[in-house]
């Protein structure tokens, strides 16, 4: 027999979110996550994804990982410390470190992962964290796990920072602290000030830590947000994944050797989780080069985000303060904002609405991840859709 309180926590807890409407059904996605999907049958113009340059499916990449499954099969066999390491592990960490301006590099199975194992790896009880109030969920379940203090700071607000750093050391409490931030903030678009944080970090001894999921591929012509603001000496972990612009799956940790080396001897899911496949290494080692070689994708990547923001500006809609080509469409009333994605959908544009609590109650939205894999056209009629629904919703 099964549990049978489980079962009532279960059952009541699914019943109570499907009253209040925070029941998350799951869209399947029959086929290839490009910038056209299907759903159901449906052919939708796809602007949900983190696919920024349309490298999911990129044929370089399918190719290179379809000759790492002939060549090696398709697992990796070990955890890396026992024998999962392969070659093409080894090649993938030289290239992001190459890429990040970096001494070396640490790859994970996830981005995820990665927070989860290299925050942990360095901060520990007797430390302090520093975090933006809008850091991504894994930063926060990273920061836990290691039991430092968490002092949250006022999402970008720099006085808020120096004034919590100040306090933090003068204390004397703490053995480390360490400034944490998202590069990109993926709910907005807004790129963190990494020039002031690197300031504050330098007067009061903090170790900086970025977390670029969303400024890989897309800020710093696709070398990430550090490099954007030319601060690849000064941030102490360059954090980033390979599931979004670099279109796999996997994350990263690039920097010194010696942090490189601590995190290979004491990060647990490096320890005790096996790695990515070699045809994730592979394509993402792919990807990396692509965009070593050439902005043009991230070119492309820009210009549909200025021609996105540029349309549904014009049409009256508030699109926030996004300095990346992530563009917010705000509504505010979250049933309004649900019921206008619902609405997209049906008429064939896949944007989903985005509510509280992942942002600030009453800044409801619908999130338009705009690709270099899009067409002119595919922008056009979503833009007309957006006018449409917009309309007859009395929203424009
Ligand atoms: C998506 C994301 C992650 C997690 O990356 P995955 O590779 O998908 O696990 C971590 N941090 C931030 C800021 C993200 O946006």
């Amino acid at each position: 027999m099964t549990s049978k309180t489980l079962d009532n926590f279960l059952n009541g807890s699914i019943l109570d979110l499907k009253q209040r409407g925070l029941f998350n059904e799951i869209d399947t996605v029959e086929g290839a996550n490009g910038p056209v999907i299907r759903i159901q049958g449906k052919e939708l113009i796809n602007l949900s994804s983190n696919n920024y340059l349309g490298l999911a499916t990129d044929e370089r990449l399918k190719q290179a990982a379809s000759e790492a499954i002939d060549s090696y099969g398709v697992g990796s066999g070990a955890v890396r410390t026992i024998n999962g390491t392969s070659d093409l592990h080894i090649a993938l960490e030289e290239r992001i470190a190459a890429f990040k301006g970096t001494e070396a590099a640490i790859s994970y199975q996830s981005g995820f992962n990665c927070n989860m194992a290299a925050i942990s790896a360095v901060m520990d009880k007797n430390d302090a964290i520093l975090s933006d109030s809008l850091n991504h969920a894994s930063i926060i379940d990273g920061c836990r796990l290691s039991k430092a203090k968490i002092i949250r700071f006022e999402h970008s607000d720099m006085d808020d920072l120096r004034r919590k750093a100040e306090e933090a050391r003068s204390t004397g409490n703490f053995n480390k602290i360490m400034v944490i931030t998202d590069g990109v903030f993926s709910m907005d678009g807004d790129i963190a000030k990494l020039p002031e944080i690197v300031e504050i970090a330098e007067a009061y001894d903090l170790i900086t830590y970025v977390d670029d999921a969303h400024g890989s591929g897309v800020t710093g012509k696709g070398a990430g947000t550090v490099k954007h603001f030319g601060l690849q000496d000064r941030i102490d972990f360059q954090m980033g994944t390979l599931s979004k612009a670099i279109g796999v799956v996997g994350g990263y940790v690039a920097g010194k050797s010696n942090l490189i080396d601590w995190l290979k001897v004491r990060s647990r899911p490096f320890l005790f989780s096996t790695a990515v496949s070699p045809a994730d290494a592979i394509a993402s080692t792919k990807a990396i080069e692509l965009l070593m070689e050439s902005t043009e994708l991230n070119e492309k990547l820009w210009e549909n985000g200025d021609y996105l923001k540029q349309g549904l500006k014009a049409l009256g809609f508030t699109i926030g303060a996004s300095e990346t080509p992530i563009t917010p469409c705000i509504i505010g009333d979250e049933k309004v904002a649900q019921q206008f994605s619902k609405r997209l959908v049906e008429e064939g544009i896949y944007a989903k609405s985005i509510v509280f609590p992942t942002v600030p109650r009453g800044t409801g939205r619908v999130r338009n991840m705009p690709t270099a894999a899009h067409t002119k056209e595919m922008l056009d009629k979503s833009i007309a859709v957006y006018e449409k629904v917009g309309k007859e919703m009395g929203l424009i």
